[in-house]
């Protein structure tokens, strides 16, 4: 058998022992005779599985005892609603719009009142992170939102806005887990966790206190945060085997040596290509320096045809898509925690290759 190196944005790359751990308990998980898939979530096996899962991530990015931990369906999409419907006690929240998954939270949030766009990257196809610094905040937000790092530009910030007083809300999902961050700096963090924490299916919402209450009147029982805390992610059936996936990426997580060791490696990792891009006669990364996801790295040669080419050579190499979003073009390296070093060694070699035979 021969894996590829997966540089999909997501569902994206898992991590091998994970697979195989899975993989073995796939029949019989430790003794139940059954698989996890076909388990009561109320089972005390799972309740179990739950349990560790959500300690595991509290331990790995330090969460506060004032945050609570849900793991949630519907996508990060499902959280552009539910922000606005929970957060939206003044009707007036302000937005950063740094790509396209800011700016769909953007555009829904205006259903549910008046959303903001204090700031832009649009007018250069969102190759940068808006200034921070210089933001005009309404003194009436309830919430200031930020997308992290932008999966298709390749854009991360490397400085969070000062929100004045105002709870901070980041969609962090493509940057989940891949370094340490400071969550008491949020009110809110969420994510799908199909890029860098397990199978699509599984949201994460990190949400301090304060900010669960009485949603706007209307707001369906299965999108209010209260319910979902009250019941600690119980209140209908989880994505329970998403979860019990998500558990065993946290332990990996654990035994690499936690974050910190991953930012190390993430960064480690994206050196390696980012140097081969800025040397290169060929390629040409897409995003601002500045700015620089360590986790989705887009770049182009600048021809459509040879972009193709180069596609379609690297999936000959076990190189797989590799191929950028519609809105850059080009290519798009996705280099999340579980990809190995030796699979961003292998992707620069063949582009060195690749360059001399094409240049
Ligand atoms: N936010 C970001 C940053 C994303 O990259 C994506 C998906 N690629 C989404 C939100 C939407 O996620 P989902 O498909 O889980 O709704």
């Amino acid at each position: 058998m021969a894996r590829v190196y997966n540089f999909s944005a997501g569902p994206a790359v898992l991590p091998e022992e994970v697979l195989r751990e899975a993989a073995d308990e796939m029949l019989d998980y430790r003794g139940c005779g059954m698989s996890v898939m076909e388990m009561s979530h109320r089972s005390k096996p799972f309740a179990a599985i739950m349990e560790a899962a959500e300690q595991d991530i509290r331990d790995l990015m330090d969460i506060p005892d004032n945050y609570r931990v849900l793991f949630l369906q519907g996508g990060a999409s499902t959280q552009f609603a539910m922000i606005p419907m929970n957060l939206m006690k003044n009707k007036v929240a302000d937005y950063i719009v740094s790509g396209s998954w800011s700016k769909k939270a953007f555009k829904e949030a205006k259903i549910f009142g008046d959303a903001r766009c204090v700031a832009s990257s649009e007018d250069e196809n969102f190759s940068y992170v808006p200034d921070v610094r210089a933001l005009q905040l309404s003194d009436d937000a309830d919430y200031v939102y930020i997308c992290q790092n932008e999966t298709i530009y390749g854009t991360v910030y490397h400085e969070l806005p000062n929100t004045n007083g105002k709870p901070l809300v980041a969609d962090v999902s493509s940057c989940f887990l891949s370094e340490p961050m400071d969550v008491s700096k949020y009110g809110l963090i969420y994510g799908g966790v199909q890029k860098n924490v397990g199978p699509a299916g599984v949201t994460i919402v990190i949400i301090r206190d304060d900010l669960v209450s009485e949603p706007l009147p209307g707001t369906p029982t299965m999108l209010r945060y209260d319910t979902h805390v009250d019941a600690k992610s119980l209140y209908n059936t989880p994505p329970a085997y998403g979860i019990y996936m998500c558990g065993k990426v946290f332990q990996w997580l654990k035994a690499q040596g936690g974050l910190e060791a991953m930012k190390e490696r993430n960064v480690e990792k994206a050196q390696l290509l980012y140097d081969f891009l800025d040397q290169s006669a060929l390629f040409k990364g897409t995003a601002r320096k500045e700015d620089r996801s360590i986790m989705n790295v887009p770049f182009v040669t600048g021809s459509d045809e040879l972009d193709a080419k180069f596609v379609a050579e690297a999936k000959k190499v076990g190189i797989e898509s590799i191929k950028g979003h519609r809105s850059v073009g080009g290519m798009r390296a996705s280099i999340y925690n579980a990809m190995p070093r030796e699979g961003v060694e292998a992707l620069v070699r063949f582009m060195g290759e690749f360059e001399r035979e094409n240049a």
